[in-house]
């Protein structure tokens, strides 16, 4: 074993591993040697290659599917549990934070390999306040498994990262996980696929037994019963269908059937010809209908205790994409700076007949030093390479060329369109595109930066560390695009704004944990917004924009930003000897000042999605909670003791909402809330506010508006 390992390694042209190989466990029975020798020649074929994503709602088991998939697929040797009584917990959880609170922040990404086929696999993290990590990690691959909790179903996160997936056209399987919890009901998390997702979705799998009698599922396709033997259910092992199940099988193999014809022509028309499909035209059909996201098959296990994986892995190479199944298109910037764009198909052939084309989705300075997650779409990058920031236009030449697991890597020669790698000591921000030709103006489609919703003043502890200070706020705004920071001149402060109370708060421990500096936090401050609710009636004069924009960033009723501003630029003229810049500006500034002396003002606020789960007897004082906390309530479901409500609540109202909710439901209730919309907030809410900024500014409004409700 250990000698496969070491040729393994050597495989990939380097010297000894950064751990014993021995810690590697690759086990001879899934790693096929000359394989692995093809793929770093770099002639493995598409079709041996899946990029995929694990997502879903926090604690839906995701970083412990990852740990036994990585386990199974030989990659590493131990399995240890999130949380563990060892101490260890799961190897995707590389931060000592992320251990500590037992959750996942920033995704790893990592290569293993099942049944011949390569797999990259990002590990996305579930809690609202990182979306953007779930956003870059969905942008970057070709297709996902959807872990939804037997037992909570589809929650409010889960559409979260059902929306993004369909924003990237992402298709994707689903995993009902938990199978083996107290109050598992995977036919209601399928109808909830259905009724809440939208999703013609179905079972590909039935479980036997549940809850603690869960021993086992039925593959409905193959028609026969899998159990997982041994003490880590690395064993696989086929049998008949038990009698009493036969008949449930035989129901969901045809209810398959149909809701697969009714999104795949091919199988539609045998459907309709009475023809039975056989195994093959059944997993063809499943593939085609996926990959179009006209379908999503369901798979059930508990990965926890090591059941329904191994099948899961089995569909990924069944049903998901190989890169050269999905189309990515880099944008061409044209010579005059306009916004037309034009659309370059990437080539996903595995060689260098095309130029290299690859995205920065990913920095992190680890104790490896500063790495840049690339995710190649098109030609081949090889170690020694120049190549060509496409925004900055700097060049930087690859040094070094690695693979990835968690916080492990392996050295590689060369990588080629569809592969994911990492890249030393490059300076870049995340988002940025990288090509091997100068100036080609070439840039992957952005992605979605959501604007950061709070903020809050921070300052080191110690004023010696300033230093510090600036060096990780320096690191974590370039590694995040929603983590922002400005000094605010009035009140002489460093305000950081983010996407919730969390991610702040994660990035002030950071703070203290990885650059020794600990930090003093204002309280937080919710991003409100002015904009006009009245159209401006009179023409603008001359005016720049960037006097426009200057003074959009401080509204005249509370002091807020404006948004939601047009500026029409109609005409103008430059004179000679009297026309400075900031006489420009000034007009800017005037226009806007004109136009909102004429308009009708209110104050916008964010409102967040909040769910709540909460045994049934609290129901009336949550309910009663959230009304005083101006909330709106559009959604109520329940599993047996405990109920779940989805209400709409102002950000502004939110603080202080764990511990109440503690304290009033025995510490049994839960929530989450995420970022959805801006919108004009209570009248009271504006009369305070414009009343604390004349109290501030001593001066009087220039004209109050009423909000809209
Ligand atoms: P993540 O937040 O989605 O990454 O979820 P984790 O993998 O961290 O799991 C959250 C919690 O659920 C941990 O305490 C796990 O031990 C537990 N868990 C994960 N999978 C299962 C499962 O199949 N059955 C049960 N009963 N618990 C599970
Ligand atoms: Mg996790």
């Amino acid at each position: 074993m250990r000698l496969l390992g070491a040729a393994f390694a050597s495989a990939w042209g380097r010297g000894p591993l950064p751990r014993a190989p021995a810690a590697l466990g690759w086990r001879g029975k899934q790693v096929n040697w000359k394989v692995c020798r093809w793929c770093s020649s770099g002639k493995i074929p598409n079709e041996r290659i899946r990029n995929i994503g694990i997502s879903a709602h926090i604690d839906s088991g995701k970083t412990t599917l990852t740990e036994r998939v990585l386990y199974y697929t030989g990659r590493i040797a131990k399995m240890h549990e999130v949380k563990g009584k060892d101490g260890v917990g799961a190897v995707m959880d590389s931060m000592e934070l992320e251990r500590q609170r037992g959750i996942t922040i920033q995704s790893a990404a990592t290569y293993t390999m099942w049944k011949d086929v390569n797999i990259n696999i990002i590990d996305t993290p579930g809690h609202v306040d990182f979306t953007i990590e779930v956003e870059r990690a969905l942008r970057v691959l070709d297709g996902a498994i959807l872990v939804v909790c037997a037992v909570g179903g589809v929650q409010c996160q889960t559409m979260t990262v059902n929306r993004q997936m369909k924003r990237y056209n992402v298709p994707f399987l689903t995993f009902i996980n938990k199978l083996d919890r107290m109050g598992s009901n995977p036919a209601r998390a399928l109808q909830q696929m259905r009724s809440k997702l939208n999703h013609n979705a179905a079972f590909v799998q039935i479980p036997i037994g549940l809850e603690g009698d869960f021993k086992g599922i039925i593959d409905l396709i193959e028609e026969r019963a899998i159990y997982f033997d041994g003490d880590f259910g690395q064993i696989v092992r086929y049998e008949e269908i038990p009698a009493e199940f036969r008949a449930a099988a035989a129901d969901h193999r045809q209810e398959l059937i149909e809701s697969v014809a009714n999104s795949d022509e091919q199988l539609g028309e045998m459907f309709l010809e009475e023809k039975i499909p056989s195994i093959s035209d059944l997993k063809l059909a499943i593939r085609r209908a996926t990959l179009s996201r006209s379908f999503t098959p369901v798979f059930l296990g508990s990965a926890l205790r090591n059941k329904g994986v191994q099948p899961l892995l089995d569909a990924v190479l069944d049903y998901l994409p190989n890169p050269s199944e999905v189309q990515n298109y880099a944008m061409l910037k044209q010579e005059d700076d306009s916004e037309e764009k034009t659309k370059i198909l990437m080539n996903s052939n595995r060689d260098n007949s095309h130029s290299f084309v690859g995205l920065a989705f990913k920095l992190e300075a680890g104790r490896f030093g500063q790495l840049t997650y690339i995710r190649n779409y098109q030609g081949e990058l090889k170690k020694g390479d120049t190549i060509y920031n496409t925004r900055t236009g700097k060049k930087v030449r690859v040094q070094r060329l690695v693979r990835m697991h968690a916080d492990m890597m392996e050295d590689v020669e060369e990588v080629f369109a569809g592969d994911i790698c990492a890249l030393f000591g490059i300076d870049c921000a995340s988002g940025d595109t990288f090509t091997n030709k100068d100036n080609s103006g070439l840039s992957m489609e952005s992605i979605h930066v959501p604007d950061p919703v709070i903020s809050i003043a921070m300052k080191p502890s110690n004023k010696n560390d300033l230093e510090k200070f600036s060096k990780g706020i320096g690191r974590f705004t370039r590694e995040d695009p929603t983590f922002k920071v400005h000094f605010d001149t009035e009140s002489k402060e460093t305000i950081v704004s983010g996407m919730g109370e969390l991610h702040l708060e994660i990035y002030a421990q950071r703070m203290e944990r990885e650059y020794g500096c600990p930090c003093i936090t204002g309280k937080p401050k919710v991003a409100f917004r002015e904009t006009i609710t009245a159209p401006v009636p009179k023409t603008y004069p001359q005016v720049r924009i960037k006097g426009f924009l200057d003074a959009c960033e401080k509204g005249p009723l509370s002091g807020h930003k404006l948004s939601g501003l047009r500026f029409v630029l109609q005409d103008g003229a430059h004179h000679m000897v009297d026309s400075n810049e900031i006489s420009f500006i000034r007009a800017g500034e005037g226009a806007l000042k004109q136009a909102l002396a004429n308009a009708t003002l209110c104050i916008l606020e964010p409102i967040m999605s909040v769910e709540v789960v909460a045994p049934n007897e609290f129901q009336g004082t949550v309910i009663a909670g959230i009304n005083r906390r101006h909330g709106v309530i559009t959604g109520q479901d329940g599993v047996e003791d405990y109920f779940t409500l989805y209400a709409d609540v102002p950000l502004n109202d939110m603080f202080g909402y764990s511990t109440e909710l503690r304290s009033c439901t025995e510490g049994k209730g839960e929530y989450t809330m995420e970022y959805c919309r801006y919108q004009p907030c209570l009248p009271a809410t504006q009369e305070d506010l414009i009343n604390k900024y004349l109290e501030a500014t001593g001066q009087l409004p220039i004209k109050k508006g009423k909000a809209k409700n």
